[in-house]
């Protein structure tokens, strides 16, 4: 008997909820053809609405319920109604920092019949790794002298060897399983000298310590930019602290193709809490409602859900079909110059799919 995994779904706002039906139809495409594909859905409506009606995003035992999954579907959060914090800081943040996933992953791949803003964006196909729960975006810090003229701010990072050793070695450790040979490691330790050197120090030690096979570059993060718009042919895994690979991140979905394409995943890589997939867009009020929003990074965040339970069969399938379509470029969505809507091409995604079986 298969064992049957629990996948928790939070459709959100705006175009979350738009672009998580056409996940959820490819997944039941796909169950559909595959016996052995034993999951189980449940849907979880928090979300801005939620707050309205509840006063609060999620219920007060929500961790409690998700810590009985195996992996959480999420799709985007976000209303003019609600302050950004409130939705930041009361739903996504205490589900990444209670199930530790403190890997933020993101594939940064060129895809068929997507044009890059680079003139040679055709075979980029790197991935980054973003320490995703400490480092730069800290609340320690605070301001004093308020309103006189010497009135002042410190916003503290805070690194610890642990953190930067974890998050390098679940690089390396992709590195190991996809056969790559380089790591990137964003830094700034001519600039900022006491954590950046410690985040030099450790990181450095722990390739020489676990992965001496890898060759490791270490890259000046005002470079690094540059080298990511000149040659991100170059890359293949790109390791960064939370401030460096959040700004890496969206650089990265831009050279190749924009917001629409862009999953990602929040991982625990022990696999001991529920890790979280989630389209690197937001909810998009301005385009919410109207049945036009891309769905390809919504589905391929599904597809690295399905990776990470055990299933890369299915996660290729579901991104060989998604070239297939791009590569068709019948079906193409507002955002990269087409008419089709949502759900046009939620269904040219799932006919791929059946063709390709
Ligand atoms: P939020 O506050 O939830 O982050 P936002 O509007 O600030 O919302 P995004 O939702 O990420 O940010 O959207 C940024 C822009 O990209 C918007 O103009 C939006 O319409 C567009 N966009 C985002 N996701 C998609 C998508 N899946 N398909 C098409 N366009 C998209
Ligand atoms: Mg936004």
């Amino acid at each position: 008997m298969v064992k049957t995994t629990r996948i928790a779904v939070i459709p959100g706002d705006g175009i979350g909820k738009e672009v998580m039906e056409e996940a959820l139809k490819v997944l039941a495409k796909l169950q559909e053809q595959d016996q052995s594909l034993q999951i189980a859905t449940t849907i979880f409506p928090w979300s801005s609405d939620y707050y309205l009606q509840h006063g609060r995003m999620m219920p007060a035992d929500a961790l409690d319920t998700l810590r009985g999954y195996d992996a959480i579907l999420f799709g985007a959060i976000g209303d003019a109604r609600v302050p950004d914090d409130v939705t930041v800081w009361e739903l996504i943040m205490p589900i990444r920092k209670q199930f530790q996933q403190y890997v933020n992953f993101r594939p940064i791949k060129s895809l068929p019949g997507i044009a890059s803003p680079l003139a040679n964006g055709k075979d980029i196909d790197f991935v980054i790794f973003r320490e995703n729960a400490e480092g730069e975006y800290s609340n320690s810090g605070g301001r004093i002298y308020h309103n006189q003229p010497q009135e002042m701010t410190i916003q503290n990072t805070i690194m610890t060897r642990i953190g930067i050793e974890k998050i390098v070695q679940a690089a390396c450790d992709y590195a190991h399983k996809y056969g790559k040979s380089k790591i990137t490691s964003a830094t700034k330790s001519n600039a900022i000298i006491h954590s950046m050197k410690f985040w030099d120090e450790h990181t450095k030690n722990i390739l020489a310590q676990t992965s001496p096979a890898l060759t490791l570059e270490s890259i000046y993060i005002d470079a690094l930019v540059a080298y990511f718009v000149e040659r991100p042919q170059d890359f293949e895994v790109v390791v960064a602290s939370n401030l460096f690979g959040d700004i890496l991140s969206d650089l990265g979905s831009a050279i190749v193709g924009g917001l629409g394409l862009s999953p990602s995943a929040n991982l625990n890589p022990e696999k001991e809490f529920p890790s979280m997939f989630e389209p690197v867009h937001g909810s998009a009020p301005d385009i919410a409602g109207r049945g036009v929003a891309n769905p390809i990074a919504q589905i391929w965040s599904l597809a690295l859900l399905l990776g990470h339970i055990g299933r890369p069969d299915t996660e290729e399938l579901i991104v060989t079909a998604i070239e297939t379509v791009l590569s068709e470029g019948v079906v193409k969505t507002a955002d990269i110059g087409g008419r089709a809507t949502t759900a046009h091409m939620g269904d040219a995604i799932c006919q791929a799919i059946v063709k390709k079986k």
